[in-house]
């Protein structure tokens, strides 16, 4: 009989796993999502400063899963928990036995709780829903400022320079350059502020990424704070630990996340921002036919350092626990999960980037751009000529 393969969360490690285990022939694979759609987030900096569209960042997961030759079953429901000892995850409507399971359910911005406001006064990038939001608010900025509409000065705050924060601060800024150029001095009103409480942006990158998203970004006109602590916001200000205060009209938060909230009602091991503390193969719950994958879980490179959440982290762990799969029913033996980076790409703003790649090759500018822009369009083209496929057998029998 055929192995029930589930696969929580249709983000960058659940698809990655699933194309692999769509091609076992004694697997039944099915997808369970709480949205309806598979968003990318890598590419949130462009979508809410107007740049891309709604389709460059979202691809419609049942016709993504009729895109293979093989029935994969797509489940649209919210996972409420997992029963390690029954086998079974809890829907909102039913549940499902499986003889393996992924938990790829990703994270969520973090709005700390002890940072007073945070929460009620900014928009987040890592769901669809408030990255739309905060885009209507821009595009309507925009609009009012060309009208006349708004003529006072605008502070647009972004709070955390990470690798969403920068890209974020200078897609924007670069918005507003091409803006200036067109609807012309009406748009010079539009302050951005890149803050974070770290001595520099990109906490724990390479220099050569600090150094040259500093430059960039400041060239793009973003007022950069370091050393800022934000303690507290309300309608019109933010206030920092050292007393001072700034207006601010729009304010997103990319300084943090925390897993998501299924992790909450699973009772395993887990660290202080939810992630499952898995073993060394990625199963958690003592269970060797439960995988966690991606920003769900706590992934540590061989020196024991925390890596930070990527899709790229997401995508390597999926491999690696849909291989274990394999193995496991074909008796073989199972090597650690070697967890490492290959590389970074930032865009910042524009047709320009900056990259390392195994740490030694370094670019930036318009190659690291392309560099970039092939990456992300090769993920794109995959996911593309899925559901085309996928559209069609779908219209083929409706
Ligand atoms: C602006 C921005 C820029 C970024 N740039 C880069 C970059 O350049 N390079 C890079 O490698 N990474 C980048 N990242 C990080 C990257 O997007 C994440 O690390 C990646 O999305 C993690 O993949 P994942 O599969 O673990 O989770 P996700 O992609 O978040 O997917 C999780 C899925 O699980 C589903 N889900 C959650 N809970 C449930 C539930 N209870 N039931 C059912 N479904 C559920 C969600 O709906 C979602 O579809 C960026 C992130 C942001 C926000």
């Amino acid at each position: 009989m055929n192995k029930k393969v589930v696969v929580i969360g249709g983000g960058y490690g659940g698809l990655r796993a699933i194309e692999f285990l769509a091609q076992q022939s004694d697997m039944d694979v099915t997808l369970i999502d709480k949205h309806p759609y598979h968003y990318l987030q890598t590419e949130a900096y462009g979508y809410i400063a107007g740049r891309f569209d709604l389709h460059d960042v979202v691809i419609d997961l049942q016709d993504w899963c009729n895109g293979f030759k093989k029935k994969v079953t797509f489940i649209y429901d919210n996972v409420q928990s997992v029963d390690f000892e029954a086998q079974s995850v809890a829907l909102c409507d039913g549940a499902i036995s499986y003889d393996y399971l992924i938990i790829a359910t990703g994270a969520k911005t973090n709005f700390f709780s002890f940072i007073e406001g945070l929460r009620e006064h900014s928009f987040g990038v890592k769901s669809l829903h408030r990255a739309h939001n905060f885009r209507v608010e821009f595009e309507n900025l925009l609009y009012k400022k060309l009208q006349n509409e708004e003529t006072q000065e605008i502070n647009l705050v972004i709070g955390g320079a990470g690798l969403s924060g920068v890209e974020v601060a200078a897609e924007m800024a670069n918005v507003v350059e091409v803006y200036k150029k067109t609807i012309g001095s009406r748009i010079n009103s539009v302050k951005i502020y890149l803050i974070d409480a770290s001595e520099t942006i990109l906490p724990g990158m390479s220099d050569f990424l600090i150094n040259s998203t500093h430059k960039r970004v400041e060239a793009l006109g973003v007022n950069i704070l370091t050393n800022a602590f934000i303690e507290k916001l309300d309608d019109n200000f933010i206030y920092f630990k050292n007393q001072e205060a700034l207006k601010y009209h729009f304010m997103i938060f990319t300084g943090g996340i925390k897993a998501s909230d299924l992790n909450e009602c699973i009772d395993v091991k887990k660290n202080k921002i939810s992630q499952f503390i898995t073993d060394s193969m990625l199963n958690i719950a003592q269970k060797k036919n439960v995988f966690a994958i991606g920003d769900c879980v706590e992934i540590r490179d061989a020196s024991g350092k925390i890596l930070p959440p990527t899709a790229q982290s997401a995508e390597r762990s999926a491999e690696y626990a849909a291989e274990s799969i394999r193995k496991r029913i074909d008796n073989k033996t199972i090597a650690p999960f070697d967890a490492k980076v290959l590389g970074v790409f930032i865009a910042l703003g524009g047709n320009w980037a900056s990259g390392e790649l195994f740490g030694v090759i370094k670019v930036k500018g318009y190659s690291a751009y392309l560099l970039k822009k092939a990456i992300t369009y090769a993920y794109y083209l995959g996911l593309r000529l899925r559901i085309n496929t996928g559209y069609k057998n779908r219209i083929k029998k409706p």
